[in-house]
């Protein structure tokens, strides 16, 4: 039965990992401008090796919980970079609400996700505005914690928290980024979203759809 409740986390993880694949260049291009362009390469190695620790944990039995803290642990091991040790904590700190027998349900995602904003502003010290994936994040778990908490189901809470995320990416272009690698070149990223907003953007987009399913 755990098998079962962890099959969500498993396709989940690799549509993350499918969704990097689809940008990996696009967002190379992104760090690039201000930054050192291996986002969409160390994006891809994290997620990959996420991919490949949930499917291997759910197979031997594990739980959604544990399956997604593999995949986690995975994540920061191999990705190197700051997004990768941020991307550990975010699928950690869900891992950690959602419980390891039954289907992850919708409070426990919202309180999940409202833990990885605390967290990653925590571990790396961004706040809203500084032009990371903090000013995704945040209003994605906003988003979230509010339709779930107006009755709204899983899959149409997480679209709507996602289309969120979005138009929150895109409005970074607007930002100077005050954090990171991009912080020295900030005048440059001016007009260009920052690479790790933007990629949480598309992979809540592509998560969408599993839950949906
Ligand atoms: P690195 O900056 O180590 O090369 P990546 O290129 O993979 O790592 O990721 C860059 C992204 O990481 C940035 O676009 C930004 O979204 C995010 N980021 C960098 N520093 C921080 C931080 N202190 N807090 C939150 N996000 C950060
Ligand atoms: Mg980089
Ligand atoms: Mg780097």
């Amino acid at each position: 039965a755990s098998r079962e409740t962890a099959r969500i986390v498993v396709d989940a993880v690799a549509v993350i990992a499918a969704t990097v694949d689809a940008h990996v260049d696009e967002l190379g291009r992104m760090d690039a401008i201000a930054g050192d362009g291996d986002h969409g390469i160390g994006m891809q190695r994290g997620s990959h090796a996420a991919a490949e620790a949930a499917r291997a944990a759910a197979e031997a039995g594990a739980g959604a919980a544990t399956t997604l803290l593999r995949a986690a642990d995975a994540w920061s091991d191999r990705a190197g970079g700051t997004s990768g040790a941020l991307w550990g904590v975010i699928l950690s700190s869900v891992a950690d609400r959602i419980g390891d027998s039954g289907r992850p349900d919708a409070p426990a995602v919202a309180r999940g996700t409202a833990d990885a904003a605390a967290g990653v502003m925590a571990y790396g010290k961004a706040e809203p505005g500084d032009k990371t994936l903090v000013d995704a994040l945040v209003p994605f778990a906003e988003e979230l914690g509010r339709a779930v908490a107006a009755g709204a189901s899983l899959a149409d809470a997480w679209r709507t928290a996602s289309g969120a995320a979005t138009e929150a990416a895109a409005a970074t272009a607007d930002l100077l980024p005050r954090m990171g690698r991009a912080r020295p070149h900030a005048e440059k990223s001016l007009g260009t979203p920052d690479p790790g907003a933007h990629s949480l953007a598309l992979i809540t987009a592509g998560v969408a759809d599993v839950l949906a399913a």
